[in-house]
């Protein structure tokens, strides 16, 4: 079977589209994610070595929560917390850029791209706690296509901020909309809330889904169906 052209594709009905040849589906468990892990404690230690303030901070917090922060349990909890904080927000000393454009290439592949099943921990900026969970991202290339181990390391970006999941799906799709002007990118995230499970609702099997999609996956509703169909989901927002 060759590549198929767009029209060619869109025309073709959902249930066969996963057959097409020269669709790209990756895992996103490559070699490259302890890589980028080195790279990102790197990156926390030099914050880290700029400022102390925080782990002073965390011991006040323990203080008012009634503990002894010299007790053995707790003595080094400030420095580890502070270590902790800066890794998990490492994402702001990163920018799409430095990631992508290094990895951008000129190809005329024009199938869909789709990296499946990207882990992704992030913090609520309301509670500060963790909510974590799988991202999926798809992109029909014009022209322009990236090296698919930055997509996952775009993902981390974004995930290493204090975030909303809305906003953090939005913002991986509208950074490769901007930096590949493909025909269309669909991010979808489904996410675990610690916030919502450890308290308030208390709802422990809530998994909360977000998706965003832009050029073709907005506009065309085949082209959308097809990638909900790679994902294995039979609804879509
Ligand atoms: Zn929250």
């Amino acid at each position: 079977m060759s590549t198929l052209s767009r029209q060619h594709r869109k025309r073709r009905p959902a249930h066969e589209t996963s057959t097409a040849r020269g669709l790209r589906l990756l895992s996103s468990q490559t070699v490259e994610d302890n890589h980028r892990d080195i790279l990102h404690e790197r990156e926390a230690g030099k914050i880290e070595e700029k400022n102390g303030r925080i782990k002073n901070l965390v011991r006040e917090i323990l203080i008012e929560l009634g503990e002894d922060p010299k007790r053995e349990g707790l003595r080094r909890t400030p420095k580890r917390v502070e270590r902790a904080l800066h890794f998990l927000t490492a994402g702001y000393q990163q920018n799409v850029k430095k990631i992508l454009n290094s990895a951008v290439f000129d190809e005329s592949y024009n199938e869909m791209v789709i990296v499946k099943d990207i882990d992704f921990y992030s913090l609520c900026e309301h509670h500060l706690l963790p909510f974590y969970g799988k991202c999926h991202v798809a992109y029909i290339p014009n022209g322009k296509v990236v090296g698919l181990s930055k997509i996952p390391r775009l993902v981390d970006m974004y995930a290493r901020r204090l975030q909303l999941q809305e906003r953090l799906t939005t913002q991986i799709a509208k950074a490769l909309m901007k930096a590949l002007k493909p025909e269309g990118v669909a991010v979808v995230t489904e996410a675990r809330h610690l916030c919502m499970m450890m308290r308030g609702v208390q709802k422990q099997n809530t998994v909360v889904t977000n998706s965003a999609l832009l050029g073709v996956f907005h506009d065309d509703r085949a082209c959308r169906e097809e990638f909900m169909q790679l994902l294995g989901h039979r609804q879509m927002g």
